[in-house]
């Protein structure tokens, strides 16, 4: 996924509670081009950039796609990231998913697919032919300062889905109610899908040194004690919990549950780059310019490689804007 935005809004956001709960609510984005695929975005927002180390929140379907049918589906084009992760998870569809270290992989229901961007990478995603509903979400990890330059990797993960206390749940990245995902986490977080049947209340242990963000993707949901929250919003709750008791009112829950340690860092994000200083995008980006789109994408760039196999053109940045950028924290 790519963040299209050329001129990113300032953003509406929710109210704070008693209970230090703070409802983000969901902004369009198309993610460009002259059929755009429209995502739902909560983070980052005017008032919160991070949850953890999570930088980053698009959701976005269930879309029809395909021949026929109403929607695009997805296709973006070869663009770089720097200095995060991006977590892909999908509820339906596939995704076929090339990127500059080689990689080739579909993107699957209940499946995660970990691209660690590191020093600099490209990648390119398309929805397959096959689909014909998407439906699914893309997370970004901001990589601490001590690990941002590293060499960027590409990992796959299917989590067993495990009961919980009357909860499905699938632990993709970091650890929860003691299941642990393979894939690489750089600071203390934990991503995973938690589907709640009608009228269950459930308990999950949580780390009380991690805030956390619940992306609620259907379903009437409430956090006990700190209210409900609505579909497509991201409720965030800040450290010192021991536990989420989530309770499905009259339609079953599918949630999205990210949280981690504070970053305890200043980040500065651009388009799809993350570094730690204005001049640093600066440079990102006209590397970027200089060795992939002014080349069409043909020849091998120092920091962003070359993805094979796609049959177009690398997404060109959009202008830098006329002031510095501010780092975010
Ligand atoms: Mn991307």
């Amino acid at each position: 996924m790519s963040n299209l935005e050329t001129e990113p809004s300032e953003v509406v956001i929710g109210t704070v509670d008693d209970c230090a709960m703070e409802i983000l609510q969901p902004r369009d984005v198309p993610l460009g081009g002259p059929r755009a695929m429209e995502v739902r975005r909560t983070l980052p927002q005017r008032a919160r950039s991070l949850i953890g180390a999570w930088c980053f929140v698009d959701h976005y379907g269930p879309d029809l796609v395909g021949a026929g049918q109403g929607k695009p589906g997805m296709t973006v084009p070869p663009h770089p990231h720097t200095g995060l992760q991006t977590v892909s998870w999908l509820f339906a569809g596939e995704i076929e998913h090339r990127d500059s270290t080689g990689a080739h992989a579909m993107v699957r229901p209940g499946e995660l697919n970990l691209m660690t961007a590191g020093s600099g990478i490209q990648h390119s995603e398309v929805s397959t032919p096959a689909t014909t509903m998407l439906h699914g979400a893309q997370l970004w990890v901001a990589l601490p300062d001590s690990h941002r330059h590293t060499t960027p990797h590409f990992e796959h993960y299917a989590p067993t889905p495990v009961l919980h206390d009357g909860a499905t749940v699938h632990v993709f990245l970091g650890s929860l109610i003691g299941e642990t995902s393979t894939a690489t986490a750089y600071t203390p977080l934990v991503g995973a899908q938690i589907d709640i049947p009608a009228g269950v209340t459930t308990r999950i242990p949580v780390d009380r040194t991690f805030e956390h963000g619940i992306l609620v993707d259907s379903g009437d949901l409430s956090v006990e004690g700190a209210g409900s929250v609505p579909v497509d919003n991201l409720a965030y709750l800040s450290i010192g919990r021991d536990e989420l008791v989530l309770a499905a009112g009259e339609t079953a829950v599918c949630a999205v549950l990210i949280g981690g340690e504070p970053l305890g860092e200043s980040i500065v994000m651009w388009w799809n780059f993350i570094g730690r200083s204005h001049d640093e995008i600066v440079a990102f980006r006209a590397q970027w310019q200089a060795e992939v789109v002014a080349t069409d994408g043909t020849s091998d760039s120092a920091r962003f490689g070359r993805v094979e196999g796609y049959p177009g053109r690398p997404l060109p940045a959009p202008e830098m804007p006329n002031v510095r950028l501010r780092a975010r924290d």
